[in-house]
Formats: C-alpha cells, sequence, structure tokens
C-alpha cells in the first residue's frame, strides 16, 4: 500500500521549522500590543455567500480557488478562502458597532486557496492579519501601513518596496473602468483567455495579469489615481501627506489593484526587492463597502494581512538567525525495573520544579539510553541503577566533559536551574 502524503500544496511544519513560526508570531503579538490591536479568531469555514458577496464572484480566488462544499445538511460552505470577511462578519454578528470606533482586531488564520503549487504559494497557508473597522481617516491607512513596515522590519528583514494605490470608490471607479474598457477594446485579440473575460466582468483586473502580452497594454493604461473623485482625490493626498511625516518611502504603482472586489481607495502591498509581485509578503487596503455588502449598514475598515511562509522564506534568504526551541535539561536513564519506578517518581520531582527532561523506557543498555541522551542535546543525564536507588541518589553526568557526580534529586534541581 502506498504511504498517504500531505496533500500537494499543503506542508507539515515540522519542529525544526517551528522557531521561525514562534519569532514570527512573537514580534507579530508585540506589534499588536503596540497598536492597540486585540486578537480574534474565527471558524476555519463559513457559509460560501459570506465570500461570494464580498471577495466577488468574478475573482479568481471565488471563481477557480474557493475550496467550497455541501456539508450534510446541504449547505453550501467554504473553506476560509481569506480573513477579512470573516472578521467583518463577526463585527456585525457581535454588535461591535456599539464599541468605540475604531474596533482594532488581529488574528493569525489558515487559508485556503486550491492554487497551483510553487516556491511560497501554497494551496494552505497562513496569515497575521489586522483590521480596524468603523473609521473612515487616513490617519488609520497610514497607520496600517506604518505597523506592517514595523512589523516586517522588527522580524530584521530588509530590501522589501511599499507598492501603493488608490483604486477609488463606486462613484469615482465606472469612470476609470470606462476608460479602461476603452483602453482595452482594440487590444483584446493580444489578451490572454483569462483577460478577455476579465474584459467584460472585471477589468480593473486587467492591470495586474502576470502574462507578458498582457502586461505592455496594463502599463499604457488609464491609472485609477487619475480619476479619484474630489473625496477620494483627498484621502489619497492626506495619506500620502503622512506618510511623508512618517518618512516612509512608496512606490506609486497603478497596476496594483489587489484580486479582491471589495478594496475602495488605498489598496498597498509589501514586495521583497527581488520578487515581483507573485512574492508579496503582505498586502491590504481600505474596504469601505464591504460591511455593507455582506449585510450592515455602511462602515468604512482598512486591514492587512501577512504570508506567514513567504515570511519564514525571506528569514531564510536574508540569513537571519533566530532562537532555536529549548532544549529539555536533562535525561533520566535507568538500569532495571526498580530503578525504572524510581526514575518515574524523580521525573515528577523535577517537572514540579520546572525542570524540562526527557525519561528513558529503560528497556535498553546504558550506552544506548546516553546516545539517546547526545542525540536530544541535553547537557546532562541522570542516570538510576542499584546504587543510587539505595542511597536515594542519581549519578549525573555532564553530557560534554563526561565528568561524573552523585547527588540528591534536590541537588540536581539546584545544579540545573543554575545552569539555566
Ligand atoms: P492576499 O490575501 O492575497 O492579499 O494575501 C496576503 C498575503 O498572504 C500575501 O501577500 C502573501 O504573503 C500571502 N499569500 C497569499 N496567497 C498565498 C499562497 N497561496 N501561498 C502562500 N502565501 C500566500
Amino acid at each position: 500500500m502506498n504511504l498517504f502524503k500531505a496533500p500537494r500544496g499543503t506542508a507539515d511544519i515540522l519542529p525544526d521549522e517551528q522557531p521561525y513560526w514562534r519569532y514570527i508570531e512573537g514580534r507579530a503579538l508585540e506589534i499588536c500590543r503596540l497598536y492597540g490591536f486585540s486578537r480574534i479568531s474565527t471558524p476555519i469555514f463559513e457559509e460560501a455567500g459570506l465570500f461570494l458577496r464580498s471577495v466577488g464572484e468574478g475573482t479568481d480566488i471565488v471563481s477557480k480557488e474557493m475550496y467550497i462544499f455541501k456539508d450534510r445538511s446541504d449547505n453550501e460552505m467554504a473553506l476560509r478562502p481569506e480573513g477579512t470577511a470573516p472578521v467583518c462578519r463577526a463585527y456585525l454578528e457581535h454588535g461591535m458597532d456599539n464599541l468605540p470606533q475604531p474596533v482594532k482586531l488581529f488574528y493569525f488564520a489558515d487559508i485556503f486557496r486550491y492554487e497551483r503549487p510553487q516556491a511560497g504559494r501554497y494551496r494552505q497557508h497562513h496569515q497575521f492579519g489586522c483590521e480596524a473597522i468603523g473609521d473612515q481617516s487616513p490617519v488609520l491607512d497610514a497607520e496600517i501601513i506604518h505597523m506592517a513596515l514595523s512589523f516586517f522590519e522588527s522580524l530584521g528583514l530588509t530590501n522589501f518596496s511599499l507598492q501603493l494605490n488608490s483604486i477609488g470608490c463606486k462613484k469615482c471607479r465606472p469612470g476609470h473602468l470606462q476608460k479602461l474598457k476603452e483602453h482595452y477594446a482594440p487590444l483584446r485579440e493580444q489578451l490572454c483567455d483569462d483577460c478577455r473575460i476579465r474584459l467584460e466582468k472585471n477589468p480593473l483586473r486587467l492591470l495586474d495579469c502576470k502574462k507578458p502580452a498582457c502586461q505592455s497594454a496594463a502599463d499604457l493604461a488609464p491609472k485609477s489615481a487619475d480619476y479619484l473623485c474630489p473625496e477620494c482625490g483627498r484621502h489619497f493626498e492626506s495619506l500620502k501627506s503622512y506618510l511623508a511625516a512618517l518618512k516612509i518611502k512608496f512606490v506609486l504603482n497603478h497596476r496594483l489593484v489587489r484580486g479582491l472586489d471589495y478594496y475602495t481607495k488605498t489598496v498597498f502591498e509589501i514586495q521583497p526587492a527581488d520578487g515581483g509581485s507573485q512574492s508579496a509578503l503582505g498586502g491590504g487596503g481600505r474596504y469601505d463597502d464591504l460591511i455593507a455588502m455582506i449585510g450592515g449598514k455602511p462602515v468604512p475598515g482598512i486591514g492587512f494581512a501577512a504570508g506567514l511562509e513567504r515570511i519564514v522564506l525571506n528569514l531564510k534568504t536574508q540569513n537571519i538567525k533566530v532562537a532555536p526551541v529549548e532544549r529539555p535539561a536533562v535525561y533520566l536513564a535507568c538500569l532495571g525495573d526498580d530503578a525504572r519506578a524510581e526514575a518515574v517518581k524523580v521525573s515528577a520531582v523535577l517537572r514540579a520544579e520546572d525542570i524540562a527532561l526527557l525519561i528513558s523506557s529503560g528497556e535498553r543498555s546504558l550506552k544506548a539510553q546516553l546516545r539517546n541522551a547526545n542525540t536530544a542535546g541535553v547537557r546532562y543525564a541522570a542516570i538510576i541503577g542499584g546504587d543510587e536507588m539505595k542511597a536515594g541518589t542519581v549519578m549525573v553526568r555532564n553530557m560534554e566533559t563526561g565528568e561524573q557526580q552523585e547527588m540528591r534529586p534536590d541537588e540536581l534541581v539546584v545544579l540545573l536551574k543554575d545552569a539555566k
């Protein structure tokens, strides 16, 4: 029989990799504390309609990538393909509009998209995301961008750029879309199959197609920032002035539109210098219509999400060292059945003193047990045989020097605590 493997596009995160994840989570928690965000966790699946209405039926995420299924009661459900709509659903469901606004929430979430797997692109990936809901001021746009950049800097990452654009709102976007259609109509034949469909269904997405033929058409396309209504224009200008005050440099990228329908006004991405748009570390934007799209009264919001797998990849390529997982302090070895029972007792005494340890089942030779202790990377082994049992002691072996010393368990506690 063939052995089972993790599904295509998913990955096991093995113990050796975990220090990177703990490191990233630690920095994320610290940033959230500094910017006043509280943690929220939402279910891994939702009613599919939540995403159909917010992310949009014409988007790749919904039309091609969403894991959608009927449950046993025939309800149409979807594995979460992004984190913002569920947080907004929870905001409405729990009456958070009655709290002081903006409500600032962050999450760590597994995200599912049926994409073609490649380096840094998975079918299940992990995001750290933040949402500030209930305030339309561009001050918040600047704060979220500042927070995102500070997060990446706090990880030690360098060499990334902030790509920025404004895609307007439902008042000014139709004018821009009309100009886009006029620009693309004579170029229809040179577009890829997907873009011909986008031309009808979702013209904004023509701008971020990665196919070379479509890219040259996109480069010369009308820019959304040139068609903003007065309100969106003022919002964008204010944001840029706040970014200047924060000394944040950005690249105005008129082809940045992001793959979800709910975005309005500000959109941004953080891209590694050597990567390009396919390898973004994170991105976000304003979504002033999202909450109304899912049935609430209009409430503005802005958010940001970073991909943890991409961050791990960049930590490795930038050779950033993270603290290893703490090893157990001692390995308890024993010789014979009675000693084994004694080792079990001693293990409880040590653990009650907060000493992390491994205990051998004692079924193998002392030599084999010490080999295991060595592989586990402990500094000390404590050996219990017949003599030690009689004396109520353990034989403590320094694994580095091979020196041995007999002592009582309480003396071992002192030794291990001093060695910490
Ligand atoms: P998005 O929701 O598409 O803006 O994604 C936010 C971030 O999640 C991106 O900037 C990437 O860092 C990461 N990301 C998105 N899709 C994937 C994927 N399929 N595999 C790994 N990371 C991803």
